[in-house]
Protein backbone atom coordinates (compact mmCIF):
# COMPACT_ATOMS: atom_id res chain seq x y z
CA UNK A 1 0.00 0.00 0.00
CA UNK A 2 2.94 1.93 1.25
CA UNK A 3 4.87 1.73 -2.23
CA UNK A 4 1.22 2.58 -4.30
CA UNK A 5 1.08 5.73 -2.56
CA UNK A 6 4.41 6.82 -3.04
CA UNK A 7 4.64 5.80 -7.09
CA UNK A 8 1.28 8.60 -6.94
CA UNK A 9 2.67 10.87 -5.25
CA UNK A 10 6.04 10.61 -7.73
CA UNK A 11 3.36 10.53 -10.30
CA UNK A 12 1.78 13.69 -9.44
CA UNK A 13 4.94 15.57 -8.44
CA UNK A 14 5.84 14.21 -12.47
CA UNK A 15 2.48 16.11 -14.03
CA UNK A 16 3.11 19.13 -12.28
CA UNK A 17 6.49 19.51 -13.56
CA UNK A 18 5.02 18.66 -17.13
CA UNK A 19 2.46 21.03 -16.84
CA UNK A 20 4.79 23.85 -15.66
CA UNK A 21 7.11 22.82 -18.52
CA UNK A 22 4.23 23.63 -20.92
CA UNK A 23 2.84 27.44 -19.76
CA UNK A 24 3.55 29.77 -22.52
CA UNK A 25 6.22 31.99 -22.00
CA UNK A 26 5.26 35.54 -22.33
CA UNK A 27 7.84 37.04 -25.11
CA UNK A 28 8.17 40.59 -22.94
CA UNK A 29 7.75 40.32 -19.50
CA UNK A 30 8.52 43.71 -18.79
CA UNK A 31 5.38 45.12 -20.65
CA UNK A 32 2.41 45.24 -18.44
CA UNK A 33 -0.75 43.83 -20.71
CA UNK A 34 -2.66 44.96 -17.96
CA UNK A 35 -2.13 48.67 -18.66
CA UNK A 36 -0.97 49.33 -22.79
CA UNK A 37 1.70 52.44 -23.34
CA UNK A 38 -0.66 55.16 -25.13
CA UNK A 39 0.52 56.68 -27.89
CA UNK A 40 1.47 60.19 -26.38
CA UNK A 41 3.85 58.09 -24.06
CA UNK A 42 6.67 58.16 -27.12
CA UNK A 43 5.88 61.79 -28.11
CA UNK A 44 8.45 64.65 -27.87
CA UNK A 45 8.09 68.13 -28.25
CA UNK A 46 11.11 69.37 -27.74
CA UNK A 47 14.48 70.86 -29.36
CA UNK A 48 12.07 72.16 -31.80
CA UNK A 49 14.20 71.96 -35.49
CA UNK A 50 14.35 75.26 -37.10
CA UNK A 51 12.67 76.48 -40.27
CA UNK A 52 14.32 76.27 -43.07
CA UNK A 53 13.14 77.40 -46.47
CA UNK A 54 14.30 76.46 -49.92
CA UNK A 55 14.37 79.61 -52.70
CA UNK A 56 12.34 78.17 -55.36
CA UNK A 57 14.04 80.12 -57.83
CA UNK A 58 17.76 78.67 -56.74
CA UNK A 59 17.29 75.92 -54.94
CA UNK A 60 19.70 77.22 -52.26
CA UNK A 61 18.27 77.09 -48.50
CA UNK A 62 17.88 80.28 -46.98
CA UNK A 63 20.80 79.23 -44.01
CA UNK A 64 23.68 78.10 -46.71
CA UNK A 65 26.34 80.01 -47.37
CA UNK A 66 26.79 80.89 -50.77
CA UNK A 67 30.19 80.18 -52.14
CA UNK A 68 29.99 80.70 -55.77
CA UNK A 69 26.89 82.18 -57.36
CA UNK A 70 28.57 83.24 -60.54
CA UNK A 71 29.14 86.67 -60.10
CA UNK A 72 32.37 86.93 -58.40
CA UNK A 73 35.06 84.74 -57.26
CA UNK A 74 35.14 86.86 -53.11
CA UNK A 75 34.38 83.85 -51.17
CA UNK A 76 37.86 82.19 -52.31
CA UNK A 77 41.29 82.98 -52.75
CA UNK A 78 45.05 81.21 -54.29
CA UNK A 79 45.82 78.06 -51.79
CA UNK A 80 49.62 78.79 -52.54
CA UNK A 81 49.58 82.60 -51.08
CA UNK A 82 45.99 83.53 -49.90
CA UNK A 83 45.86 86.19 -52.98
CA UNK A 84 43.05 86.78 -55.13
CA UNK A 85 41.56 83.75 -57.02
CA UNK A 86 43.11 83.77 -60.32
CA UNK A 87 40.71 81.10 -62.05
CA UNK A 88 38.58 82.03 -65.05
CA UNK A 89 35.19 83.11 -64.45
CA UNK A 90 32.74 82.70 -66.99
CA UNK A 91 30.12 85.02 -68.67
CA UNK A 92 27.53 81.98 -68.08
CA UNK A 93 27.85 81.80 -64.31
CA UNK A 94 30.49 79.35 -64.01
CA UNK A 95 34.32 79.92 -62.87
CA UNK A 96 37.08 77.39 -64.87
CA UNK A 97 40.37 76.10 -63.41
CA UNK A 98 43.45 78.09 -64.98
CA UNK A 99 45.99 75.83 -65.77
CA UNK A 100 48.97 75.58 -63.54
CA UNK A 101 47.13 78.49 -61.64
CA UNK A 102 47.04 76.73 -58.72
CA UNK A 103 44.34 75.71 -56.53
CA UNK A 104 41.80 77.98 -55.23
CA UNK A 105 40.15 77.34 -51.50
CA UNK A 106 37.58 79.47 -49.84
CA UNK A 107 38.51 82.07 -47.18
CA UNK A 108 36.06 80.80 -44.52
CA UNK A 109 37.18 77.71 -42.56
CA UNK A 110 34.61 74.76 -42.12
CA UNK A 111 33.95 71.75 -40.14
CA UNK A 112 31.18 69.56 -40.40
CA UNK A 113 28.96 70.61 -43.43
CA UNK A 114 26.23 69.43 -46.39
CA UNK A 115 28.02 70.98 -49.26
CA UNK A 116 26.69 71.10 -52.87
CA UNK A 117 28.28 72.04 -55.92
CA UNK A 118 28.23 71.21 -59.49
CA UNK A 119 31.15 70.83 -62.21
CA UNK A 120 31.67 69.40 -65.81
CA UNK A 121 34.59 68.16 -67.81
CA UNK A 122 35.41 69.99 -70.96
CA UNK A 123 34.00 69.25 -73.66
CA UNK A 124 37.15 68.66 -76.21
CA UNK A 125 38.67 65.57 -74.55
CA UNK A 126 41.97 65.40 -74.25
CA UNK A 127 44.71 63.09 -72.67
CA UNK A 128 43.88 59.72 -70.96
CA UNK A 129 43.47 58.46 -67.07
CA UNK A 130 43.77 60.50 -64.20
CA UNK A 131 44.78 63.59 -67.02
CA UNK A 132 41.49 64.04 -68.56
CA UNK A 133 39.24 66.59 -66.52
CA UNK A 134 40.73 65.79 -63.12
CA UNK A 135 40.01 67.99 -60.27
CA UNK A 136 38.83 67.46 -56.69
CA UNK A 137 37.06 68.87 -54.09
CA UNK A 138 39.21 69.06 -50.39
CA UNK A 139 37.14 69.01 -47.97
CA UNK A 140 38.89 70.61 -44.78
CA UNK A 141 41.99 71.35 -47.06
CA UNK A 142 42.42 67.27 -46.50
CA UNK A 143 39.97 64.56 -48.06
CA UNK A 144 39.44 64.65 -51.62
CA UNK A 145 36.21 63.94 -53.42
CA UNK A 146 37.50 63.12 -56.68
CA UNK A 147 36.57 64.66 -59.96
CA UNK A 148 37.65 63.12 -63.02
CA UNK A 149 36.20 62.93 -66.76
CA UNK A 150 35.42 59.17 -66.37
CA UNK A 151 33.78 58.45 -69.52
CA UNK A 152 35.36 55.68 -71.42
CA UNK A 153 38.30 56.35 -69.92
CA UNK A 154 39.06 53.46 -66.97
CA UNK A 155 41.47 54.60 -64.32
CA UNK A 156 42.23 53.11 -60.73
CA UNK A 157 38.95 52.61 -59.31
CA UNK A 158 39.59 54.51 -55.78
CA UNK A 159 40.98 57.21 -58.17
CA UNK A 160 38.11 57.23 -60.30
CA UNK A 161 35.27 59.96 -60.18
CA UNK A 162 33.40 59.66 -56.76
CA UNK A 163 36.05 58.20 -55.07
CA UNK A 164 37.40 59.36 -51.68
CA UNK A 165 41.07 59.48 -53.22
CA UNK A 166 42.69 55.99 -52.71
CA UNK A 167 40.52 55.23 -50.05
CA UNK A 168 37.20 54.65 -50.88
CA UNK A 169 36.00 53.01 -54.37
CA UNK A 170 32.50 54.84 -54.92
CA UNK A 171 29.26 52.67 -55.05
CA UNK A 172 28.69 53.31 -58.62
CA UNK A 173 29.81 55.82 -61.60
CA UNK A 174 26.95 58.24 -61.98
CA UNK A 175 28.82 60.71 -64.67
CA UNK A 176 26.81 63.01 -66.78
CA UNK A 177 28.10 62.53 -70.17
CA UNK A 178 31.25 64.38 -70.98
CA UNK A 179 30.83 68.40 -70.93
CA UNK A 180 27.51 68.16 -68.99
CA UNK A 181 26.94 69.68 -65.63
CA UNK A 182 27.43 67.16 -62.69
CA UNK A 183 26.11 67.66 -59.04
CA UNK A 184 27.58 66.63 -55.62
CA UNK A 185 26.07 66.24 -52.59
CA UNK A 186 28.34 65.75 -49.78
CA UNK A 187 27.63 65.34 -46.44
CA UNK A 188 30.77 65.61 -44.01
CA UNK A 189 31.47 65.28 -40.56
CA UNK A 190 34.68 66.31 -39.26
CA UNK A 191 37.28 64.12 -37.12
CA UNK A 192 37.72 64.53 -33.17
CA UNK A 193 41.07 64.78 -31.60
CA UNK A 194 42.47 64.94 -28.30
CA UNK A 195 44.44 67.25 -26.51
CA UNK A 196 47.64 64.72 -27.34
CA UNK A 197 46.56 65.04 -30.58
CA UNK A 198 45.34 61.57 -31.00
CA UNK A 199 41.96 60.97 -33.70
CA UNK A 200 39.50 59.63 -31.23
CA UNK A 201 36.74 59.83 -33.37
CA UNK A 202 37.23 59.56 -37.41
CA UNK A 203 35.45 61.74 -39.92
CA UNK A 204 32.47 59.74 -42.38
CA UNK A 205 31.20 61.35 -45.64
CA UNK A 206 28.34 60.69 -47.73
CA UNK A 207 28.33 61.91 -51.24
CA UNK A 208 25.57 61.75 -53.89
CA UNK A 209 27.02 61.87 -57.54
CA UNK A 210 24.13 63.70 -59.68
CA UNK A 211 21.48 62.16 -56.69
CA UNK A 212 23.33 58.41 -56.76
CA UNK A 213 24.56 57.27 -53.29
CA UNK A 214 28.32 56.60 -54.49
CA UNK A 215 29.46 56.86 -50.76
CA UNK A 216 28.01 55.83 -48.19
CA UNK A 217 28.66 57.48 -44.44
CA UNK A 218 32.10 56.11 -45.31
CA UNK A 219 34.66 56.23 -42.27
CA UNK A 220 37.47 58.51 -43.65
CA UNK A 221 41.26 56.81 -42.46
CA UNK A 222 42.63 60.09 -43.06
CA UNK A 223 44.69 62.76 -45.05
CA UNK A 224 43.77 61.59 -49.18
CA UNK A 225 47.65 61.32 -50.14
CA UNK A 226 48.84 60.88 -53.53
CA UNK A 227 52.07 58.65 -52.76
CA UNK A 228 51.31 56.51 -49.23
CA UNK A 229 49.06 55.77 -46.94
CA UNK A 230 46.60 57.91 -45.37
CA UNK A 231 47.67 60.40 -42.84
CA UNK A 232 46.39 61.43 -39.28
CA UNK A 233 47.67 64.93 -37.92
CA UNK A 234 45.03 66.75 -35.87
CA UNK A 235 43.19 69.78 -37.07
CA UNK A 236 40.72 72.08 -37.08
CA UNK A 237 37.91 74.29 -38.95
CA UNK A 238 39.65 74.57 -42.01
CA UNK A 239 38.86 75.80 -45.92
CA UNK A 240 37.48 73.77 -48.57
CA UNK A 241 39.96 73.62 -51.53
CA UNK A 242 38.88 73.16 -55.16
CA UNK A 243 42.16 71.36 -57.35
CA UNK A 244 43.88 72.34 -60.45
CA UNK A 245 45.74 69.36 -60.77
CA UNK A 246 47.72 70.99 -63.30
CA UNK A 247 47.05 69.12 -66.93
CA UNK A 248 45.13 71.77 -68.64
CA UNK A 249 42.23 69.80 -67.13
CA UNK A 250 39.81 73.03 -67.49
CA UNK A 251 37.22 71.54 -65.46
CA UNK A 252 34.09 74.14 -64.55
CA UNK A 253 32.45 74.85 -61.32
CA UNK A 254 29.20 76.58 -60.60
CA UNK A 255 26.31 76.88 -57.60
CA UNK A 256 28.23 76.20 -54.77
CA UNK A 257 26.55 76.53 -51.38
CA UNK A 258 27.37 74.53 -47.83
CA UNK A 259 25.44 74.73 -44.55
CA UNK A 260 27.26 74.01 -41.56
CA UNK A 261 26.13 71.42 -39.62
MG1 LIG B 1 41.77 65.11 -58.35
Amino acid sequence: MKLVYVLLLTGCFYCGAQSEKKEPVRENASVNIEKPMKPEETEVYEPVPPVVSVSAETGIPNDAIVLFNGTDMQEWIMARDSTAAKWYLNEDGSMTVKNRAGDIQTKRNFGSIQLHLEWKSPEEVQRDGQNRGNSGVFIQNRYEVQILDNNDNDTYVNGQVGSIYKQSIPLAKASAPTGQWNTYDIIYHEPEFDSDGNKIRSGTITVLHNGVLVQDHYVIQGRTMYIGPPTNKPHGKAPIRLQDHGDNSRVSYRNIWVREL
